[in-house]
């Protein structure tokens, strides 16, 4: 497998993939051992928070392999170890409270107890636009729970994937058992065998394709599965929003990463009587931004990861154009060498238009005027896709009521695009099925098992 640095088109390594008969090795070593099972929760938690400190550690180090791997700006980098940082940070202080027994019912007769128990082989199948937060956040849970887990990074991101295993292999100093984490190199073909194996559960972030693929090759195995697919977040801005600083974190939310954010703002409705103030202010923020090169600690925007990428958004904003939309700023690839763009303001959009209603992951904001609230709901929940959306005003009992009419697995309410350790994320429609983080979400990752006791 040959791996290209996406800014610069220079080869940038060479990688082994994991063969079959060491695909093998792995899953029916994980299968066989069960010393991570039996270590009780205390002890989990006090090998896995070793890992805070290497994050923080090799911050700097991690953050130069994303930038040269997948054009991640150095300073974007180093805020994803440090979202991730704080993602273990609470997932030691919440999980053992989320899988502790829960006595439902006691009498003098009997008692019954909830219990979790690991699952066995959890499989964690990650993407490239964040190759250090997602894959944590999606290993942690199941290995704290106990789980042995093999994990498959992108083969996009396969380098910041070894430089992240290299981690774990230190906690296998600090006692994590030599076969409770385990890393797959590999591409698509690699997590279709992964699926096909002998496992208890595969925990998929990706499109909604591979989506799709898993859950039917779940289906032939009949084991669990839970998927965080794609989004098209609409962000609704009602007449008494706050101006200025809703436009400042609109563009924040769509041009973060480069646009390659799953629960970036993708489309953005806003109020006809605010529409042209609101719409100045984005592109004046847009303007500011700085596109260029990912080791400059000063660059906002980088290069996409990968040309389909940019080849996909370019296509998105052509489509709009040819169908009548107006671009204000940006949206145009910067030279003809590595995937550089110009995030841009596109305005005129409609739903006839891709970039409003497939998924784009690029630094491009579309807004669209709506005369009242009804037509907002109408028009944000007009999608295939609900994984998070935003409403933003001043009158939150009103943003309250708007957000339980929206279709989407979170609705935030003057921010966009955050998740908590502690409250559940996941997408409803095609943006997945089932949730993480959370209780809910950690709980997923066990057997939940009824324990009757008759006295
Ligand atoms: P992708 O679906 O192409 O690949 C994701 C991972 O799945 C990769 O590791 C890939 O090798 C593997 N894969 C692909 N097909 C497979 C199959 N049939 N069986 C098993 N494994 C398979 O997605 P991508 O382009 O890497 O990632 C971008 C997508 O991920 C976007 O749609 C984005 O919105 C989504 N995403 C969602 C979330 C979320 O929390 N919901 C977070 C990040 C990214």
């Amino acid at each position: 497998m040959f791996l290209y640095s996406s800014y610069v088109i220079i080869f940038y390594g060479e990688l082994e993939e994991t063969s079959d008969s060491e695909l093998q090795q792995i899953v029916s070593s994980a299968r066989n051992d069960k010393i991570w099972a039996n270590i009780n929760i205390k002890k989990r938690v006090e090998i896995i928070s070793k890992l805070i400190d290497l994050l923080e550690k090799n911050k700097e180090a991690i953050a130069h392999v994303m930038a040269n791997e997948m054009g991640k700006p150095l300073k974007a980098g180093k805020h994803e170890i440090e979202i991730a940082k704080k993602r273990v940070i609470d997932y030691c202080d919440m999980i053992p409270e989320f899988i502790k027994d829960e006595i439902l019912f006691e009498d003098n007769k009997e008692k019954n107890i909830m219990t979790f128990s690991p699952l066995g082989v959890v499989a964690v199948i990650s993407p490239w636009n964040s190759p250090v937060f997602v894959p944590l956040a999606m290993i942690i849970p199941p290995l704290l729970c106990g789980n042995n887990v093999l994990w498959k990074p992108s083969e996009y991101t396969s380098f910041t994937g070894l430089k992240l295993a290299e981690l774990f292999s230190n906690l296998k100093k600090a006692g994590l058992p030599e076969n409770a984490f385990q890393i797959v190199i590999g591409g698509k073909d690699a997590g279709k065998k992964i699926v096909e194996n002998n496992i208890d559960m595969v925990a998929l972030t990706g499109s909604i394709r591979a989506g799709k693929e898993v859950m039917k090759a779940s289906a032939g195995k009949l084991h669990k599965f839970v998927l965080e697919l794609g989004g098209k977040d609409p962000a609704i801005i009602l007449e008494d929003a706050e101006l200025d600083k809703t436009a400042h974190e609109i563009v924040k939310s769509s041009t973060m990463y480069t646009g390659q954010v799953c629960f970036g703002v993708e489309r953005v409705y806003c109020h006809e009587n605010i529409y042209d103030k609101f719409v100045e202010r984005v592109t004046e923020k847009t303007k500011k931004l700085v596109a260029g090169n990912p080791l400059d600690e000063k660059t906002d925007i980088g290069p996409f990861a990968v040309k389909f990428q940019m080849e996909k958004v370019l296509s998105h904003i052509d489509d709009a154009l040819s169908k009548g939309a107006r671009l204000l700023y940006g949206g145009k690839r910067i030279g003809d060498k590595g995937y550089f763009m110009a995030p841009g303001v596109i305005v005129n959009v409609n739903h006839n238009m891709k970039i409003m209603q497939e998924e784009t992951f690029g630094p491009i904001t579309p807004v669209m005027k709506f005369k009242d609230v009804e037509e907002a709901i109408k028009l944000a929940n007009d999608s295939i896709y609900g994984l998070t959306a935003s409403i933003w005003t001043t009158d939150l009992k009103k943003g309250e009521e708007i957000a339980r009419k929206i279709e989407a697995g979170t609705v935030e309410i003057n921010r966009h695009g955050m998740s908590k350790a502690g409250c559940p994320w996941g997408g409803c429609k095609q943006s997945g099925i089932g949730r993480i983080y959370s209780k809910e979400g950690v709980r997923e990752f066990c057997n939940i098992k009824h324990v009757w006791v008759v006295k």
